[in-house]
């Protein structure tokens, strides 16, 4: 049985967002306090770089306008912080003093982009991160006037604000610490594909740097990297990844490692206190592993999930993996589960056409598809991942999976997939 009392809800992205919309679909009428550190309607961090990149306006980011939390019978404290949560007398502390009691509570606050150690501070009105709609303003702003851009880092942030700032003249360096883009993602072949376009479209790549120091030079930065190379810049874009927004759990009962460990009905180790999103460590169903997979997609079904539990629905999340689809450059690029091989765990099954710039490798665990990775042709992802996330005996299409169109109703008849959640 569900609590009694009212529902807290700390974030506003796609997690809180899904969870809002679930307790109401619930039909469950308590009161909900959505409370968001930042003043403004949800917005999708995903969109940030569409907006630098001039491709949609400011409004453009926003998912929500004041309407939905009135039609979803939610209050909102915008622009507050939650500095803790106390278990102990089912409250939260809001950085404005006050302190609000809670029947349930869900701990929404995503994550943040890690920050460069080793930056002056007088360079450091120069140096941003990409993460929220105030990052991206600054981003903007600086990259118009700029001749030179440094880039840390090669993951999907990285290049992704590479593509949105990109233009002739503008000089961009990349200074990456492993010897490959994408290195979270790709295998080595496969990201040279796109290290090739970066190459092409002018970007100057370093890689198997970091990054000293970044200190003021008159109006600009300049960037010392380990190999002492100076880069003079207008910009520095920082990304090295993101850090799950746990400190208001510190000191308390609830259990974190990389993020809040969360079950399969997203609770934490303390009754009555949910997490979904990027702040939540849960089962990566392929790997086993406890790990947060920082997606939208993921964020809004966990987000989902908890929403459904809180309003007293017994709903378990089940096919949760690691799953991305984006275009670099022109270049598509979707990963799937387990996206590069792990040599001697996983059998490789690809087709490469390096002159179309196709690369299509499926990683078998057994008889069933670990993981997937698609650049260039993306027909049939879907299916795809719904095989993964099912464990669909695939072995009778080992041959011919990788280069051709499959005839994926046959595969699919008679085999139960689960959804993405399911209820008992
Ligand atoms: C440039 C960029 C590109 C991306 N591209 C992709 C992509 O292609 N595909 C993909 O799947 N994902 C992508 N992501 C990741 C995706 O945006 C996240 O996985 C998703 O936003 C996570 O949602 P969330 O609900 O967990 O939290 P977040 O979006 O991180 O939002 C957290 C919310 O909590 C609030 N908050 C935080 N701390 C507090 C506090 N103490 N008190 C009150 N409120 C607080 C914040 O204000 C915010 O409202 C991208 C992210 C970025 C930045």
């Amino acid at each position: 049985v569900a609590g009694t009392g009212n529902h807290i809800i700390i974030g506003n992205s796609a997690a809180a967002l899904a969870a809002v919309r679930a307790i109401r679909q619930s039909g469950d009428s308590r009161p909900i306090v959505l409370i968001s550190a930042e003043n403004c309607p949800a917005y999708s961090p995903v969109l940030t770089t569409y907006y630098i990149g001039g491709q949609i306006e400011r409004k453009g980011m926003f998912l929500v306008d004041q309407g939905f939390y009135n039609r979803h019978q939610v209050k909102t404290l915008l622009g507050r912080r939650v500095l803790q949560v106390d278990p102990d007398r089912r409250r939260i502390h809001l950085n404005d003093r006050t302190k609000l009691e809670y029947g349930d509570l869900l701990i929404a606050t995503g994550a943040s982009a890690r920050e460069l150690d080793n930056v002056d501070q007088d360079a450091a009105g120069l140096v941003c991160t990409l993460r929220t709609i105030e990052d991206a303003e600054r981003i903007k702003g600086l990259s118009q006037g700029a001749a030179e851009v440094v880039v840390t880092g090669a993951g999907l942030v990285s290049l992704q604000t590479i593509k949105a700032v990109l233009r002739p003249g503008l000089r961009i360096t990349a200074v990456v610490g492993s010897d490959q883009v994408l290195s979270q993602q790709l295998d080595r072949e496969s990201a040279g594909i796109i290290q090739k376009k970066l190459e092409a479209g002018g970007v100057e790549i370093l890689f198997g740097r970091g990054i000293e120091r970044v200190v003021r030079r008159g109006a600009r930065a300049e960037v010392v990297t380990s190999y002492g190379e100076s880069l003079p810049a207008d910009l520095v874009v920082v990304g090295k990844g993101v850090r799950s927004n746990t400190g208001l759990v510190r000191g308390t009962s609830i259990q974190t490692r990389s993020g809040i460990k969360v079950d399969d009905q997203m609770r934490t180790t303390v009754p009555d206190i949910y997490a979904a999103g990027d702040v939540a460590e849960g089962e990566n169903q392929i790997s086993g592993e406890s790990e947060v997979i920082a997606t939208w997609f993921n964020a809004g079904a966990q987000g989902e999930v908890a929403g459904l539990n809180m309003a007293g629905r017994q709903v378990r999340r089940s096919g949760q993996l690691r799953e991305n689809v984006t275009t670099l450059l022109g270049v598509v690029v979707a990963t799937i589960g387990q996206s590069r091989p792990d040599y001697g765990r996983y059998e490789e099954i690809r087709y490469v056409d390096l002159r179309r710039g196709v690369i299509r490798k499926f990683f078998f665990d057994g008889p069933a598809l670990a993981g997937a990775l698609l650049i260039g042709r993306l027909y049939d992802a879907g299916v795809i991942r719904h095989c993964i996330a099912g464990g669909v005996d695939l072995s009778a299409w080992k041959s011919v999976i990788a280069a051709a169109p499959l005839e994926f109703g046959k595969i699919l008849s008679g085999q139960g997939l689960e959804w993405s959640y399911s209820s008992n």
